[in-house]
């Protein structure tokens, strides 16, 4: 018997659990936050984590479980990549005189 599943987890098509990338790596990767958004009915709230102070081998999907709505106040949190910044440095925002 497969064990249960992490709702925080990504899985293939076998079932297998896909590792979760870590705070660390999105560090490397250029990441400086990350999405949080409140999974309440009727909230949605949204807000930008900064990924600077977290252990950098806790997974970015467990920060949902340090988090708290700032809204609402519910603690159904999704983590996502902050494709905003992701966007941002696509298109030369922010850059810093190279
Ligand atoms: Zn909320």
């Amino acid at each position: 018997m497969k064990p249960p599943r992490n709702p925080r987890r990504a899985y293939d098509a076998d079932g297998n659990e896909i590792p979760p990338v870590t705070v660390g790596q999105s560090l490397a990767d250029g990441y400086r936050t990350a999405m949080a958004y409140c999974e309440a009915h009727d909230c949605g709230h949204g807000a930008e984590v900064p990924l600077k102070g977290w252990p950098t081998d806790l997974p970015v999907p467990d920060m949902a479980l340090r988090l708290r709505c700032s809204k609402c106040g519910g603690r159904r949190i999704r983590m996502m990549a902050n494709v905003t910044e992701l966007y941002d440095r696509a298109h030369g925002a922010g850059k810093t005189g190279k």
